[in-house]
């Protein structure tokens, strides 16, 4: 049943899924191909001085402006936005996490995961241009696997957190995810609110008008060529659409009340099931083709409100 809800996140993001394919590129290599971070920013902190020289990293990486503190067992924040950002931010990560592990994930993280948030465009690009000799190519804010590290522009609101969050925590429960659910399920969240029972609901946002163009103009759309796509044709052309598609079939299957079921079978089958598919059409009960032509009438549906 339908309860009364409490406010909505703000609205964000436009994130990875509008960079084009270089500048994707680009920006990952760049990350990776800086000096391995030290071996206690890699490994499980074990001791209180592990966690002491964590904290000492980020604050003289980043000065005297931020909050620098440990939240839970592997989340190192560092803020510039004030107390209230600040606690805002905290207050995302944790109805996260308490909802992605109640209802999805099983495997925890036990290596620090930074998260840098930043007040303004300003300090944020400043940041990149320091550490990446190069501006972000997003407004909003990345996840750069290789370090355990989100950056991002907290102005833009905390859709993007909520994003941004789920790769690391999703890569640690299902580490061959391929891309079209990382960034399906990741996007879900960009756009949510919780209900009374404390679960989050991916909502309607800004990537659903380029879906309904599309699909109207009668663009070659298939759920299938989806699940089959590889990371780089992932992100490579179309990145936009394939992230859009994605995203709106996993609201999809979380309206239906399919999505915990179609995770669990996705990741538990996928030796046998590399595009989940199978899962998909498992959970739901219909095969793939009968159901993608019930999720573009139910696409159609959908409204938008900018
Ligand atoms: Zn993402």
């Amino acid at each position: 049943m339908r309860a009364t809800r409490l406010p909505q996140f703000p609205a964000t993001d436009r994130i990875i899924g509008d960079m084009n394919r270089l500048a994707f590129a680009l920006l990952l290599a760049a990350g990776c191909a800086r000096p391995a971070p030290p071996s206690y920013m890699q490994d499980a902190p074990r001791t209180e001085e592990d966690v002491r020289k964590i904290l000492k990293e980020v604050e003289e990486e980043l000065g005297k402006d931020f909050i620098v503190e440990r939240q839970g067992e592997v989340f190192f924040f560092a803020s510039n936005a004030g107390e209230t950002s600040y606690d805002r931010c905290r207050r995302t990560v944790a109805r996260m996490w308490d909802f992605l592990y109640a209802d999805y994930l099983t495997t925890k993280p036990t290596k620090p995961i930074r998260i840098y948030l930043f007040k303004d465009k300003a300090t944020y690009e400043a940041y990149c241009k320091k550490a990446y000799s190069k501006p972000p190519t997003t407004p909003y804010g990345f996840y750069m696997s290789c370090e355990r590290k989100m950056v991002m522009n907290i102005a833009t609101g905390t859709g993007t957190l909520a994003h941004e969050l789920v790769h690391p925590l999703l890569a640690e429960d299902f580490p061959d995810v391929p891309s079209w659910f990382n960034e399906g399920f990741a996007s879900l969240y960009e756009q949510s609110r919780q209900s009374l029972d404390g679960k989050m609901e991916g909502l309607v946002n800004w990537r659903l008008p380029s879906l309904q163009r599309a699909l109207q103009r009668g663009e070659k759309i298939s759920l299938r060529a989806l699940t089959k796509t590889t990371t780089s044709e992932f992100y490579g052309d179309g990145s936009g659409l394939h992230y859009a598609i994605a995203r709106y079939l996993c609201l999809y299957l979380q309206e239906k009340g399919k999505l915990t079921d179609f995770y669990k079978r996705f990741r538990k089958g996928f030796a046998e099931d590399k595009t989940g598919a199978a899962a998909i059409e498992a959970a739901t009960g219909k095969k793939l083709d009968d159901l993608e032509a019930e999720w573009r009438k139910w696409v159609g549906t959908l409204k938008y409100e900018d």
